[in-house]
Order: structure tokens, then sequence, then C-alpha cells
């Protein structure tokens, strides 16, 4: 695997003549790698040429200053963890890099309704920071082909957008979300979660998953309160539980079986903020 820090020579690497024909696939990262990170690399090796991971923990985008100073970091064991995944390039610029003035973090981006609602409602600002990273490195890399999380699903609608915003042709591939056993989606932030707290934080996914199950004899609201009251009890405080079409994030009351829909929470465990979906597609 080769490091780069600088874009410059990451560039000089990806536009040589020989590389011209080669496939590029993406996987940006805020590092603290796990196996669902990992699970995009593979996907990303199975079907490009070329595999560059990211790793930077972008400070624009945490419109919480706590939860971007506790953000954990564990740079040598990600870099372990990549050489062994086969990964092809690491870029890890230092902050400068990305924005070297404050000018370079001064951009809007026009995302609508996608900005207004859920992660965008609840974290003001967390998307704008997104796309000024994402847009400045796909303009250092240039992939064909991004690899991201449905764990992010908002987000991933959000990249979209930005792609089109910036008219580049680049095929975006949603892979899924990787559990613990337990059924905990796998997160960097969990590592600020102690085991009883992992316990219980599996609880998200136990409550998405009954949802689902009796979607098709209860309606939402029912099924939202019922679930809400019961993660409350168990010390979750909810950011939100919605159902939306899974097309454009659409709050939905009710569902059909004509489209696609998606059932998504964010939640605070103590002072750890946690995020998990579930398609609930065919279910009504
Ligand atoms: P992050 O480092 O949290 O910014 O995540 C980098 C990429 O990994 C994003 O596209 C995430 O959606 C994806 N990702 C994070 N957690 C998981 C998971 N449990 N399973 C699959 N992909 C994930």
């Amino acid at each position: 695997m080769i490091l780069f820090k600088h874009s410059k020579d990451l560039q000089s690497y990806l536009n040589n003549p020989k590389h011209k024909k080669v496939i590029t696939g993406f996987v940006p990262t805020m590092g603290a790698l796990h196996e669902g990170h990992l699970s995009l690399i593979a996907e990303s090796l199975l079907k490009t040429d070329i595999t560059v991971c990211s790793i930077f923990v972008n400070p624009i985008q945490f419109n919480n200053i706590d939860d971007f100073k506790k953000y954990p970091l564990t740079i040598e064991k990600d870099i372990l963890l990549l050489e062994e995944s086969g990964c092809d390039i690491l870029f890890m610029p230092y902050e400068n890099e990305i924005y070297p003035d404050a000018a370079s973090k001064i951009k809007h981006f026009e995302l609508g309704y996608l900005e207004r609602i859920l992660e965008g409602k609840y974290r003001p600002g967390h998307f704008q920071g997104v796309c000024l990273v994402v847009e400045k490195l796909l303009t250092i890399i240039n992939p064909s082909v991004l690899f991201l999380g449905q764990k992010d699903y908002q987000q991933c609608l959000v990249i979209k957008k930005l792609i089109g915003i910036m008219n580049m042709d680049i095929e975006i591939i949603i892979c899924p979300i990787l559990r613990e056993i337990n059924g905990l989606a796998m997160s960097s932030r969990n590592l600020r979660l102690n085991d009883k707290e992992k316990n219980i934080a599996s609880q998200l996914y136990k409550a998405l998953k009954k949802i689902k199950k009796n979607l098709a004899q209860d309606n939402f609201s029912y099924l939202k309160k019922e679930a809400g009251a019961q993660l409350e009890r168990s010390g979750f405080k909810i950011d939100y539980l919605e159902m939306a079409k899974s097309a454009n994030l659409e709050i939905a009351e009710d569902c059909n079986m004509h489209e696609k829909y998606i059932v998504l929470i964010a939640a605070f465990l103590n002072d750890v903020r946690l995020i998990d979906n579930l398609d609930v597609t065919g279910q009504c």
C-alpha cells in the first residue's frame, strides 16, 4: 500500500499514463476503522483496479465540538488493517492540505429538503461540511466508483446530489451495514461505549427489526411510539425515529407495496450519538 499525504503526489500517481485506463475506486473514511469500513474496501478491490481509501477527520462536519474532540483516532492500527486488506492507496492529508485558508472553508451547497430533515435537522451544518470535504476529495482523486455505507443512508443521498451538482460521472455503490453479533451497527463511535452500553445500544437494531416485523398489522405511528417509549426506558434520548421513502427520504406515515421504504433512527446513549436504519420495503 502506498501512503500519500499530499494531494499533488497522489494526483501525479493517479494521472500517470500507465494508469490512464484504470478504474479507480474510492472509500472515504474518518478512520478508527472497523470491519464495516473494510467491507467497503473489499467491495472496491473486487470491482475496481485501484482502491484509494482516505482517512481525514473533517472538523467542518462536526456540529458539536465535543464530538470532534472525542472522535476516536487509531491511525497505526488503521494503517495495519488497510495493509492487510489489500488496499492499494491510503490518502491521509493534513488539515491544511484540504483547507489551505479560511476561504477554502466557505462554500454553500444547495441540498434542499435533504438538509432540513433527520440528520440535517438535528446536526445543522453537518451536510455542508460533508459536501465541502467530499467535493475536495473527489476533485483530487477523480474516482470512477465511490463506495459508501448504507449506515449513513442520508449521507449517500446527499453525496449523490453533490456529484450531480459537480457534474461528475461517478458511480455510487451503497454497501450493506455490518453489525456486531448482538446487532449493533459497527461504528467508530462504538469505541466510546463500554461493554454494558454496547449491550444496551444493540436495542436500536432490535427496535428497528420489531417495527419491520409488525408493519404489516400495525401502523407506523403506533410502532414508533411503542419503540420510542421502550428505548427511552432503557436510557436512550431519541433525536428521531422515522419511516421515509428510500428514493428521496420523504417522511412517510404509511407505506404501500409499490414503493421502497426505510426506517431510520438517531439516539444518544449517554453522550454518544448512534444512528441506524433498516430497509422495510414490502412489509406494508
Ligand atoms: P466514517 O468513517 O464513519 O465516515 O465512515 C466511512 C464510510 O464507512 C461511510 O461510507 C460509512 O457509511 C461506512 N460505514 C460506517 N459504518 C459502517 C458499517 N457498520 N457497515 C458498513 N459501512 C459502514
